[in-house]
């Protein structure tokens, strides 16, 4: 199971009081009505799926509710970071090698 420190909480909880909110940093386009069916279905539909360091959303759902920002190596399912929207991502790589 995994242990995710809520970035609002300061606390590490188990992975069962939160919920997966998706890949991070996805942007609305600002022009969506000018976008073609298959640039739509891509905002839409395709999300990165990388083996090893991956940016992703949580919602502690069973604490204080609020969404946040997680760092996840997909190959050893260790959260590396966790950050709050807004504040600067975790360089991943310096995260990867074990620098904080
Ligand atoms: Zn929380």
């Amino acid at each position: 199971m995994l242990l995710i420190r809520c970035p609002y909480c300061r606390m590490e909880r188990p992975e069962l009081e939160f919920r997966y909110g998706g890949e991070a940093h996805i942007t609305r386009p600002a022009e969506a009505s000018a976008m073609s069916d298959a640039e739509w279905a891509d905002f839409l539909y395709m999300r990165a799926n990388p083996k090893g360091v991956h940016v992703e959303r949580w919602r502690h759902i069973h604490g204080c509710g609020r969404f946040f920002n997680s760092v996840r190596d997909t190959v050893s399912d260790r959260i590396l970071a966790t950050y709050k929207p807004g504040e600067p991502r975790p360089d991943p790589d310096a995260l990867a090698r074990g620098d904080r």
